[in-house]
């Protein structure tokens, strides 16, 4: 891709990954950096592919690694465990994140745009504004969505009143009601019948040690708690299955029901 400065997202690609890569190919072409490319690191999932669906439109080219000196811009993630094949030997031009800095480090002077927001599409949002550009009914729609995916409807604790204000605005231009729009998208990145156990368990899941403890808290998000608990047994001997083969002293599984803001843990020790 010569030429081309690639734009993505984290690894595992969630919903504010794909649209704020997405938002932010748009932003930068409308401030006439004419050669930039949103491309991403993985799979589109359920929820965002409602979105794209809703759009009408594909999700942008899958990359495995960049080159050494490739151009990149980074968007909801910094630390390079999270990034492309190859990072360490990219240019980096520019990040926008909204999470901690870790494990970064740049040979070169670079933009770094980072707000603990709940949310990356919130930041784009505020530079639209701050840049006077016009933001226009596709990438309202872009933006809204990745706040209330990172948002859970805005009900999450990391929620700023920088992403209440942006979602109100964003909602007015992409005509959408917030409430019966985001429970379908997030209804649509809940539907779990397709995952085997031992995918449930390894959906969004993080390795952790302290103190010499080894262990994974994991996590998925559902509108129903007891339609997956009768799946209890099988989620059960799949997380006895993860903790022999990575050798944990225990894994916290919490099924989160999302329209409630309520919790569901299981946890099972070797
Ligand atoms: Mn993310
Ligand atoms: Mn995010």
């Amino acid at each position: 891709m010569e030429n081309q400065v690639l734009i993505f997202g984290h690894k595992n690609p969630d919903t504010d990954t794909i649209c704020s890569s997405l938002v932010k190919e748009i932003l930068d072409k409308k401030m006439g950096y004419e050669n930039r490319k949103a491309v991403r690191l993985g799979n589109v999932n359920k929820e965002t592919q409602y979105i794209l669906n809703y759009l009408g439109i594909e999700a942008q080219d899958l990359i495995e690694k960049v080159e050494e000196g490739q151009e990149v811009i980074l968007v909801d993630h910094n630390e390079f465990g999270q990034s492309v094949e190859g990072i360490e030997k990219a240019k980096i031009l520019s990040v926008t994140d909204h999470h901690r800095i870790a494990n970064f480090e740049t040979a070169e002077p670079l933009y770094y745009n980072a707000k603990p927001y709940g949310c990356t599409s919130t930041i784009l949002f505020e530079e639209f504004k701050q840049n006077g550009l016009k933001i226009d009914k596709k990438e309202a729609i872009l933006m809204a969505s990745a706040i209330i995916s990172d948002t859970l409807l805005l009900k999450s604790p990391t929620t700023t009143d920088h992403d209440k204000k942006a979602l109100e605005e964003l909602a007015k231009i992409a005509e959408i009601d917030v409430n019966e729009y985001g429970l379908e998208m997030l209804k649509a990145g809940t539907d779990l019948d397709d995952f085997t156990g031992e995918q449930l368990v390894n959906l969004d899941a993080k390795s952790l040690e302290k103190n010499g403890v080894k262990f994974v808290i994991a996590q998925v998000n559902t509108v129903s708690i007891p339609d997956l608990l009768k799946r209890q047994e099988e989620l059960e001997s799949a997380i006895h299955n993860e903790i022999a083969k990575k050798g944990l002293d225990f894994l916290v599984f919490a099924i989160t029901d999302i329209l409630n803001s309520n919790s569901e843990i299981l946890v099972l020790r070797k």
